[in-house]
């Protein structure tokens, strides 16, 4: 049949059917809340249970980490779920994270696992005056983090969580670092464990959520990118990896810390669209379908742009020549990833100028997202 589910409904599924469906391959998606099986660009409820969807399907993948555990149970039991429950756990859960880092010998930000709260007190011993806490699990976009750079900030943060339910949500304290740069790997490892990397993407977040890409990010030494590779290799083998795995890391000095990993196609990927032969979507449904993988080329220079918590621009903004606008359909709230643009150039100087354009084209809240490309 060549079905394929992915479990996961939102804009990440929806750009995977739109570059499956072009390999003749057919996609449905699961609703992680209801388990309704839709089509994941209008959201139409397909007449499939998650079960008939599963028994036809030729792979089962997914579109984000945070899943009811009883849902990737029972994909895994297929046998037929690329990655594996293995990888979801990985990525899901910041303390099965830090432990596989760990295990794998790959630096990370120094941290301390916050069982109750007292434990607060041997973070702030360790970990210096400038904490970020992190909820364990459930956290995306910046939610679910906590900024500790002051002793008033600590005092509030233990009145806030007075009554947290520890056990149930442990946390995660880490060490604010401060860092040159982040930049992100986003890599395919195919069914018999052949990787292929896209170059380093350099990547500027506001309010814990990411704004805006840079690709290929400038000043990457070949031996930057070899080390961002070898912790891609050591994660991917370690959680018999299939499909895109993406790698976010904050770069200090020439060295490289990992501040998390995502088992699934990543926003700082989507300039590959525009930017690359075969896109991260692509790749990573030939990944799971059993298909070669495709050409990681780079073919132009991008900036992503994250379209944040606005409606629609004006078509007006189609006049600006190599510009691509990603739409999700979504209703508007702040903070929602409403859309993407990617500015394709052929130079980093072209670049520049039609990014200055499409700052005219878009509200000013996001305009000023892009300071770190014009100002620079
Ligand atoms: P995502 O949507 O990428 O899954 P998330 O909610 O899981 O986001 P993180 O990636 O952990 O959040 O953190 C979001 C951003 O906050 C990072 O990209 C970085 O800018 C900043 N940040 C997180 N941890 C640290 C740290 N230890 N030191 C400095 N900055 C940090
Ligand atoms: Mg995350
Ligand atoms: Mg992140």
């Amino acid at each position: 049949s060549d079905l394929i589910v992915i479990l996961g409904h939102g804009q990440l599924a929806r750009m995977m059917y739109l570059e499956a469906t072009q390999l003749g391959l057919n996609i449905v998606a699961v609703n992680a809340n209801t388990k309704e099986v839709v089509n994941p660009v209008n959201k139409s409820v397909l007449p499939l249970s998650v079960d008939e969807a599963f028994s036809a399907a030729v792979a089962i993948t997914s579109e984000f980490e945070h899943l009811p555990l009883e849902l990737v149970e029972k994909a895994e039991a297929t046998g037929k779920f690329l990655p594996n429950a293995k990888a979801i756990a990985a990525g899901a859960d910041r303390i099965v994270e830090k432990q596989l880092l760990a295990g794998l010998n790959i630096n990370n930000c120094q941290h301390v696992i916050i069982r109750q709260l007292d434990d607060l007190e041997i973070a702030k011993a360790e970990l210096g005056e400038r904490i970020i806490l992190k909820t364990s699990r459930d956290g995306y976009d910046g939610y679910g983090q906590w900024r500790i750079f002051s002793d008033q900030d600590f005092v509030n943060i233990k009145q806030e969580l007075h009554s947290h339910n520890f056990d149930k949500m442990p946390l995660v304290a880490e060490r604010c670092i401060n860092f040159q740069r982040e930049l992100s790997l986003i890599g395919i490892t195919d069914k018999n464990g052949n990787h292929l990397f896209y170059p380093l993407t350099e990547n500027h977040h506001a309010d814990g959520q990411l704004v805006l890409s840079i690709a290929p990010a400038p000043k990457v030494t070949p031996e930057l990118q070899q080390k961002a590779e070898i912790a891609y290799k050591k994660i991917s083998e370690q959680l018999d990896y299939c499909g895109v795995l993406a790698i976010e890391f904050f770069q200090v000095g020439e060295d490289l810390l990992v501040n998390e990993i995502a088992p699934r196609v990543h926003n700082s990927g989507h300039w590959t669209q525009q930017g690359c032969a075969t896109s991260q979507f692509e790749n990573h449904i030939r990944a799971v379908a059993g298909f070669p993988l495709g050409s990681t080329k780079v073919l132009s220079p991008v900036a992503m742009i994250n379209y944040v918590g606005h409606a629609k621009p004006k078509a007006d903004l189609f006049a600006v020549p190599n510009v691509h606008l990603h739409w999700y359909d979504k209703s508007v709230r702040p903070k929602r990833k409403m859309g993407h643009i990617n500015v394709v150039g052929n130079t980093a100087e072209q670049l520049l100028q039609t990014v200055r354009q499409v700052k005219a084209f878009i509200p000013e809240g996001l305009a000023k997202n892009l300071a770190p490309l014009l100002n620079q």
